[in-house]
Order: structure tokens, then C-alpha cells, then sequence
């Protein structure tokens, strides 16, 4: 019997036992991200098969400074306040409280720290679904309009599961009501854009949290 090829992707999720067991919504957003990341893994190997090449490398983020709207669901932003207030080290952390003061619309991504994602282990589903083939974009060039064919298309079926496993943080628990819910897309009007929010209350609560350090 032919040997079943290993499935793409990542095997395990990113844990935070003590931190899980504090907040429940974490677990329920970092098993949706694995989720996700898993069909990123194989939509990048569907495309791949069909002669396309990733074009997406460590160090390339002209898409976190074109990209002028960026989709986040709260259970997201949440995430991402705890990761930038609780976890979030140097050389990080001093530069993105800065950039999170001065953050206006129209500026690159305000997480973009030297041409890196800064809460990368927590970067929204949008920004891990963003995969660009066969050349990396330009300055200034969004891919999905200037050619969308080299852009992956999420896979539905492992988008859908990921957005169901968070149901229950929106109060949906009910297997039915979460397939009618992700199915008919009722969850994308609570997306807010990253873009357009103020980040200067995120940086006052990471200066809180900081304070609260007892210093040596
Ligand atoms: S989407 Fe474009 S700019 Fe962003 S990492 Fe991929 S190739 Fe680079
Ligand atoms: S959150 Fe990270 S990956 Fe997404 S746009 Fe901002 S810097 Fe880029």
C-alpha cells in the first residue's frame, strides 16, 4: 500500500499553557490559527503544483506597508493586546511603543518594525493568508489588484474551520448556529481594520504593564 503523504503545514500549535489557562479565548484563537496556517500550508502546495513559486520570504514586507486596510476580528485584537502588553520583548518593544504613539492612517502596518512583524506568533488571520507567487510585490504594489493570480486563494473548508473553533468566544456554541454563522460570513462585519484604529491606548497599557515590573 502506497504510503499517505504527510499533509503540509504545521503539526502542532504554539501553546501558552500558564497564559491559557488564564484567558480561555487564547486557546480558542491559537487553535484557529493553527487551522489556518494549516491551509495556508496547503494552498501554498496546491499552487506550487501547478508550477507557481512562493514568492513570500522571511524579510520581505512591502505588503505590511502597501496594504491600506487590514481586516482583524476582535477575538484578534484581543490576541494582539495581550501578546504586545504580556509577552512582547525587546528589541521590539521600545520601538513599537514609539511607532504605536505616532500610528496614523495611510502609515505602514503599525507593527512593522524594521521590516519585521513584531507580533508575528500573533498576526492576524488576514496577514497569514496573504501569500504572493512567483515574484515578490514592488514598493507600493498590492498584489491582489495588480495580479491576482500569483495571490492564493484561502482554502474555504480549513478558512471556515478556523473561524468556527473561535464561534464559542462570540457566544456561538451551538454546532448549527456556528455552520449558519461562518457559512453566510455573518461574523466579517465585527472586522475592524488595523489600520484605522487608535493604537495609542495599546501603548499606554504596555507602559502600565511595564510600570508594574518590580525593577531590581
Ligand atoms: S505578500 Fe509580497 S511583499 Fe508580502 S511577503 Fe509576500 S511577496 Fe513579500
Ligand atoms: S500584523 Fe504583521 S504581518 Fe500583518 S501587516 Fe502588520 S506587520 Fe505585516
Amino acid at each position: 500500500m502506497p504510503k499517505k503523504k504527510k499533509s503540509p503545514g504545521p503539526t502542532s500549535r504554539l501553546v501558552f499553557p500558564q497564559d491559557e489557562q488564564k484567558h480561555d479565548w487564547l486557546s480558542l484563537l491559537l487553535e484557529g490559527y493553527f487551522i489556518t496556517d494549516q491551509g495556508v500550508a496547503k494552498g501554498i502546495e496546491l499552487m506550487e503544483k501547478q508550477g507557481a513559486k512562493l514568492a513570500c520570504t522571511k524579510g520581505c514586507s512591502h505588503c505590511c506597508a502597501t496594504h491600506r486596510s487590514i481586516p482583524a476580528y476582535p477575538l484578534e485584537l484581543i490576541g494582539v493586546t495581550w501578546y504586545c502588553t504580556e509577552k512582547l520583548e525587546e528589541p521590539f518593544r521600545t520601538p513599537l511603543l514609539t511607532q504605536l504613539m505616532e500610528h496614523k492612517h495611510g502609515d505602514a502596518c503599525a507593527f512593522l518594525i524594521d521590516g519585521v512583524c513584531s507580533i508575528h506568533p500573533l498576526r492576524p488571520m488576514a496577514c497569514r493568508q496573504f501569500n504572493v507567487f512567483n515574484k515578490p510585490c514592488e514598493i507600493d504594489e498590492d498584489a491582489y489588484y495588480t495580479r491576482r493570480k500569483d495571490v492564493m486563494n484561502p482554502i474555504k473548508k480549513y478558512t471556515n474551520k478556523a473561524f468556527s473553533v473561535m464561534m464559542p468566544f462570540y457566544g456561538v456554541t451551538d454546532r448549527a448556529q456556528k455552520r449558519h454563522v461562518v457559512e453566510n460570513g455573518l461574523m466579517h462585519n465585527m472586522a475592524k481594520d488595523m489600520q484605522n484604529l487608535n493604537w495609542a491606548s495599546l501603548a499606554r497599557k504596555m507602559m502600565e504593564f511595564d510600570a508594574q515590573i518590580p525593577k531590581n
